[in-house]
């Protein structure tokens, strides 16, 4: 018997993970780095959920996408949108199939942790104003002081009328700010655990400390503060009541490491996502089955309200575009398929304890599919099919994406959610598919240009290959 050739038997029998930088060409990788300009400039200018609809808006809108109308019936090759309350967007192209084969949908996030305005936010102590604010998601609160804040938002006035705001962006912009101890006075802060260290409720941002010239007003930095709004919005401070203001990390995206093969942003989580679902969208050519990018709100604080996906928005669209186009909606629900597009928590080399290596995603790894996710035994989790994961990998192998395998940390260490389970409740076959980003959560995290890139050449493939 002749001894086997056991490096060969090896490349057929184990599986190992790919680095792309290992196995792509240098013309993709070169790509994929041309790829990720784009996707710091959509970051830049989607800084809030409202101003990523708007982006997307602009940007279909450019692609020939028209505003969805219940009254019209669609065919082959139409591009359409609909926006829920400036806050959510579906956008879809019609295939050549029946709609009652079902459609491919790609669904991302575009919320992202951040500091929320209070209704009665603004204040004035020791002669300096500020806004007070209630965090908005998960997030570590030490990590949100001593940072360049910007704030961006719409407020709507008494009138009807609606104002958005953003400063802080621009370079000569003022920045915001948010005070932290010195540590000359921080012993009994630094014995305190990193989670009580900066309550809540002291994430005040300093906006001011120039007080109005009469001395007989006793808040005058308040007053003036208000008076400069007021001049370049027309707003006074009961205009908070009716207004969505939020702090968020100042500044833009950028590259890191001297090889600049990462990116540090705000928001990667999950626009990130958001961004290569649009781009595979418009980049699809004549699907068969109808495709369908939904860029939905609220998911950090559980998907909830009337633009996060545990409303009935998203399917109450397809249901109308079902009876619009003469199928039955649940036919149509039956047979879609949807990657429920999220990140997931890359393999960080500080921190081993949290992960277990051999079902964490990597860095360079490519785009990271999550069969389950949950929490203390799954719970929480919509765990995809033994025969969906087969689809899914024939697709992206096929393909030739660069792929793998992740769950988030180890067993009953902590775990996660995301809006697929509010997906597999309409019968549709998901799966969490995203892209792998260390310190997520944190004011400015960090990904992979290898990995963006094929997050959207996994989900191009989903919508022109997965029947
Ligand atoms: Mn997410
Ligand atoms: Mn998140």
């Amino acid at each position: 018997m002749r001894t086997p050739d056991f490096e060969q038997l090896e490349k057929e029998l184990i599986y190992k993970r790919k680095n792309g930088y290992r196995t792509m060409s240098e013309s993709r990788i070169k790509t994929a780095f041309e790829f990720c300009e784009e996707y710091k400039s959509f970051l830049d200018a989607s800084k809030t959920e409202r101003e990523a609809v708007k982006t997307a808006v602009a940007m279909a809108e450019k692609e020939g996408f028209e505003k969805w109308d219940l009254q019209k019936s669609y065919k082959a090759g139409d591009k359409l949108y609909f926006v829920n309350r400036n806050k959510a967007i579906i956008l879809v192209k019609i295939g050549s199939d029946k709609l009652e084969n079902g459609i491919n949908m790609s669904i991302a996030h575009i919320d992202s942790p951040r500091l929320d305005l209070k209704p009665n936010p603004l204040y004035e102590a020791e002669s300096m104003a500020y806004l007070d604010t209630h965090y908005y998601g998960g997030i570590k609160k030490y990590q949100w002081v001593t940072l360049p804040l910007a704030l961006h938002g719409t407020v709507v006035k008494v009138s009807g009328e609606s104002v958005e705001v953003s400063v802080g962006e621009d370079p000569t912009d003022p920045i915001f700010y948010i005070t932290d101890l010195l540590p000359h006075l921080g012993g009994e802060q630094m014995k305190k655990t990193l989670g009580e260290g900066i309550p809540g409720e002291s994430l005040n941002v300093l906006i001011g400390s120039m007080p109005v010239e009469d001395e007989k007003i006793s808040n005058g930095v308040k007053l003036r503060t208000m008076q400069l709004l007021n001049e370049k919005y027309g707003i006074t401070d009961s205009d908070f009541m009716s207004a969505e203001l939020t702090f968020v990390p100042a500044g833009k995206a950028r590259d890191v490491g001297f090889d600049r093969s990462l990116i540090a942003a705000y928001g990667h989580d999950d626009r990130v996502c958001a961004y290569p679902s649009l781009k595979a969208l418009f980049d699809c050519g004549d699907v068969s089955r109808t495709a369908l990018v939904c860029l939905t709100d609220k998911e950090e604080i559980g998907s909830v309200g009337n633009t996060g996906l545990d409303s009935n928005y998203l399917f109450d669209f397809i249901e109308d575009l079902a009876l619009s186009m003469g199928a039955n909606p649940r036919t149509v629900f039956r047979n879609s398929k949807c990657l429920s597009a999220d990140v997931n928590a890359a393999y960080d080399p500080a921190f081993p304890e949290v992960y277990e290596k051999n079902n964490s995603s990597y860095i360079n790894c490519g785009l990271v599919v999550t069969k389950y996710t949950g929490a203390r035994g799954k719970s929480g989790s919509s765990d995809a099919t033994a025969e969906f994961m087969g689809e899914i990998r024939r697709a992206f192998d096929e393909s030739d994406v660069l792929w793998q395998m992740g769950e988030l940390g180890k067993v009953d260490i902590g775990g996660g959610g995301t809006v697929a389970k509010y997906v597999a409740k309409f019968n549709v076959d998901v799966v969490d598919v995203g892209v792998p980003v260390l310190s997520m959560h944190a004011p400015i995290e960090a990904v992979s240009k290898l990995d963006v890139y094929s997050t959207y050449e996994g989900i191009l493939t989903f919508f022109e290959k997965l029947k």
